[in-house]
């Protein structure tokens, strides 16, 4: 028999998962066909065991730290198993949470593969199964996959970035091939670990889509922290050798790691799903949707990194939503003018809204910054490195961009996105009471820089 569903969710990540349950509370009958684990790769593989490996980097970097907080020294050493280990009881934890949202929302999880043939027609295939399931609308969340290098050989020392939280062994020389969020993030991660660390990356230097001076200053603090980076590099060879590979860049430099971490971009899992079938127009490989996130197939929408764009699972569960909401008749669309972003690099690099030199060409622009150095609580939990910098528009004082590296720069900037969403000025900013001591001050400071109120430093200023 054919199971009919109001909506069902091709793939159980973050657009789908946070989808389904939106769908849910909106009264449909819902399904969700995953494949691998509902959570995706931002819950399996990507953002929560980053973050909780690296909450183990940080922990070690602490104890490290012991004597500057007032404690005998300490041994810190690293034990990955234990590390891995607790990092798979954190997915473990929020993976059952998921699935008992679901069973409390009755949201129905189909495990197997789904490829869809014909209009609001999915069949799912597992191992000697497979069923039909019919569903007035579909929302394609099916997400993306590391890409790899032809040139590299596989083998278990050489792992994409979905892969690597699953190493068993610390390594000790990591090659690190890209310069964007996951290859910085892993290479701060690695290095806090112990490891011996080269990031190679093709541009003119690491984190190319974003503000120019923060990338600068946030590489001054890897190659402080001892990471050896060449940018406008690529790998030009590698050959397994002994219990590592021969390496040559296109500088000329040889290394010799032991082991090799790709992350070079990602691929849209847009094959083998019936989408040429039915006619869903595709561009290079992504989804091509409209602000409601409808493909050109009537009843049918997708959301997450299959339809390109912001490749981020807060976007993806933005999207997730706005589709659910749009497909059972609200007039839900898309906005991405205010998309905070977040590099969990060791410190953070947080931004939203555009670059000094993207706001330079467009505006007339006011700029300023502000260093953690400077603020109590930064000095109080030993944390100085860093800056928080925004960038505003002269004549309307409207937030045109914020750039920060430094402590907690994730939860930090959530102020300044929701500032920019509701369209208010840098001044409210200012004039909106901070909590003391905080290290949201800094987020005060420079908003009172910019219009000339600065009190605990007299920061550089550029007009
Ligand atoms: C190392 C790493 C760290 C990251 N850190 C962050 C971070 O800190 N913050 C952040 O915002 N983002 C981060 N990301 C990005 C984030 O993981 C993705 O943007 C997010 O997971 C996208 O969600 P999605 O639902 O679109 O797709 P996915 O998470 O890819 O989920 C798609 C799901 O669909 C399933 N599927 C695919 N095809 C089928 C099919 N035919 N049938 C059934 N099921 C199918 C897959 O198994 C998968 O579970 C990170 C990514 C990586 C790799």
């Amino acid at each position: 028999m054919t199971e009919k569903y109001d909506i069902a969710f091709l793939g159980g990540g973050p657009a789908g998962y946070q989808g389904a349950i939106r769908a849910a509370k909106l009264g449909a009958r819902v399904a969700v066909i995953e494949e691998r684990f509902v959570g995706g790769v931002c819950l399996n593989w990507g953002c929560i065991p980053t973050k909780a490996v690296r909450a183990s980097a940080e922990a070690g970097r602490t104890l490290r730290r012991a004597r500057e907080y007032g404690f005998k020294a300490v041994e810190a050493v690293p034990d990955i198993a234990a590390i891995i280990a607790r990092k798979q009881r954190v997915i473990k934890a929020l993976r059952g949470s998921i699935e008992q949202l679901f069973l409390a929302r009755k949201i129905e999880l189909i495990e197997g593969r789904g490829a869809l043939v014909g209009p609001g027609k999915i069949e799912v295939r597992k191992p000697g199964e497979s069923a039909l399931i019919e569903a007035s609308k579909v929302i394609i969340a099916t997400g993306s996959r590391p890409a790899g290098l032809p040139m590299i050989p596989k083998g278990p020392r050489v792992f994409l970035a979905d892969e690597m939280l699953d190493i068993s062994f610390l390594p000790q020389q990591l090659l690190v091939i890209g310069g964007g969020a996951v290859g910085v993030e892993m290479a701060a991660i690695f290095r806090e670990l112990g490891s011996e660390i080269v990031l190679v990356e093709a541009l003119d230097r690491i984190l190319p889509f974003d503000d120019r001076e923060t990338a600068e200053n946030l590489l001054t603090i890897l190659q402080r922290r001892k990471i050896k980076v060449y940018c406008s590099t690529t790998v030009e060879s590698v050959v397994e050798s002994g219990d590592g590979f021969s390496v040559r860049l296109s500088n000329g430099t040889e290394l010799t790691p032991d082991t090799i971490l790709q992350a070079v971009g990602r691929r849209f899992n847009t094959e083998g799903i019936g989408l040429e079938q039915l006619g869903i127009e595709m561009e290079r490989g992504r989804i091509v949707v409209d602000k409601h996130l409808q493909t050109n197939v009537p009843g049918h929408y997708a959301a997450g990194d299959v339809i390109g764009g912001w490749l981020l699972a807060h976007v993806a569960f933005a999207e997730g939503i706005c589709a659910a909401e749009h497909a059972l008749g609200l007039g839900s669309w898309m906005d991405y003018w205010v998309v905070p972003r977040c590099v969990f690099s060791i410190p953070e690099y947080a931004a939203v809204g555009i670059s000094e030199e993207e706001a330079r060409e467009k505006y007339s622009v006011k700029v300023a910054r502000f260093p953690f150095k400077s603020l109590g609580m930064a000095q109080a939990i030993g944390e100085l490195e860093g800056q928080v910098k925004i960038i505003a528009d002269t004549e309307t004082d409207t937030i045109l961009g914020a750039h920060i590296f430094g402590p907690h720069g994730a939860d930090l900037i959530s102020e300044i996105a929701l500032a920019m969403k509701g369209d208010s000025p840098a001044r409210l900013v200012m004039d909106t009471i901070h909590t003391h001591p905080t290290l949201s001050e800094a987020v005060l400071e420079v908003a009172q820089a910019l219009h000339d109120q600065a009190i605990h430093v007299a920061p550089s200023r550029g007009h």
